[in-house]
């Protein structure tokens, strides 16, 4: 196909000499209201993120609700911004969100919610939904729209007769494709995808994450997959960071961070996950609530769950330093010179 849809923004810079996309220290908080008279109330719902992504490749983001990484995925984009740190694609700050250079650069970072139905426009048919960027960003004239829309549909396992159905003729896994072809459809170099599969039947989201992963080869695609389910990131990612209360508390090589836990933390979500031959009476429980972001402990803000702290872990924050080969941590008991030179 010769329409000129698919343009590499990153055509000139060296893979590997530099992260497509890059955060450093992103901050955002938001006010919520407590108590009686109402008093405002600060929410750090991310809190000094740093974290970096190659093309190619894909990072995964876990942790519970609350841990942030929602809001993390939308600060990615520019769509909520960071009121502390910055966020670099290809080498350059994003520009301010709803500017006209912040919309032009949004044909190479897109994003994958949640749930389709709401992404999607009830009053739009389905070819009309997946040209729609195509129209947005002025891309190939009429007749190289309406093939780059066919050649979509037919990538994401989408059938010729339901270009001119409507979402809610669709099941939610066709509603899903879509979004996923919607995305595509301006040559993306990046996609922020938000626990593209939770809202999904069970039989149908095997499916979806499949697509995901041929899409991202054979596109060279850039992914951010934020999950709550840690088998699905497993098989899906590169790399996993996984985040509690607003903080990145473990990053590493997927295979070494779920083979090795280093983080309390993520010891405990991957204990949990059940696999063949896997006795879950070793589960490892976390005590206490689930995290409040209204309601951050000082110190280390996993203490009070944490089976292992120590006096240290009530009064100072431990840092994210790097622990082993490409591996970062932010505990007290873990790692070696780095944290000890920290
Ligand atoms: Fe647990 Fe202390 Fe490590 Fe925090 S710093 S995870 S409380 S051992």
């Amino acid at each position: 196909m010769t329409l000129d849809v698919m343009p590499d923004v990153t055509r000139d810079t060296p893979r590997k000499a530099a992260p497509l996309l890059e955060a450093d220290g992103l901050v955002r908080i938001y006010e919520t209201r407590k108590g009686l008279f109402g008093q405002p109330v600060p929410v750090r719902a991310v809190n000094g993120v740093s974290l970096k992504v190659a093309q190619g490749e894909t990072l995964g983001i876990v942790g519970e609700s609350g841990s942030g990484k929602s809001t993390l995925g939308r600060m990615l984009l520019g769509v909520d911004p960071s009121q502390e740190g910055v966020v670099r694609f290809a080498g350059a700050p994003l520009p301010a969100a709803g500017t006209p250079a912040w919309r032009a650069l949004r044909a190479h970072m897109q994003m994958v919610h949640q749930d389709p139905l709401a992404a999607l426009d009830k009053r739009l048919t389905i070819a009309d939904q997946i040209r729609e960027p195509l129209d947005i960003h002025a891309r190939g004239n009429r007749a190289e729209r309406r093939a780059r829309v066919a050649e979509l549909m037919q990538a994401v396992g989408l059938r010729p007769d339901q270009a001119g159905r409507y979402p809610h003729e669709l099941s939610g896994g066709q509603r899903q494709r879509v979004v996923i072809a919607r995305a595509l459809a301006c040559g993306p170099s990046l996609l922020v995808c938000d626990e593209p599969v939770s809202a999904l039947d069970v039989s149908i989201q095997a499916q979806v994450v499949n697509l995901l992963a041929d899409m991202q080869a054979a596109n060279g695609l850039a992914m951010v997959f934020i999950s709550h389910d840690l088998k699905v990131v497993r098989n899906l990612a590169d790399r996993v960071a996984v985040m509690y209360l607003g903080e990145i508390v473990e990053e590493g090589p997927v295979e070494a961070v779920f083979a090795a836990p280093q983080h309390p933390y993520t010891q405990a979500l991957v204990s949990s996950v059940p696999a063949p031959g896997k006795r879950l009476d070793g589960r490892m429980i976390l005590k206490g609530e689930p995290p409040n972001p209204a309601a951050r402990p000082a110190g280390c803000a996993f203490h009070p769950r944490c089976p292992h702290a120590v006096a240290s872990c009530r009064a100072e924050a431990p840092a994210l330093v790097p622990t082993a080969a490409g591996r970062r941590a932010a505990c007290h008991l873990v790692g070696g010179a780095d944290r000890l030179a920290a």
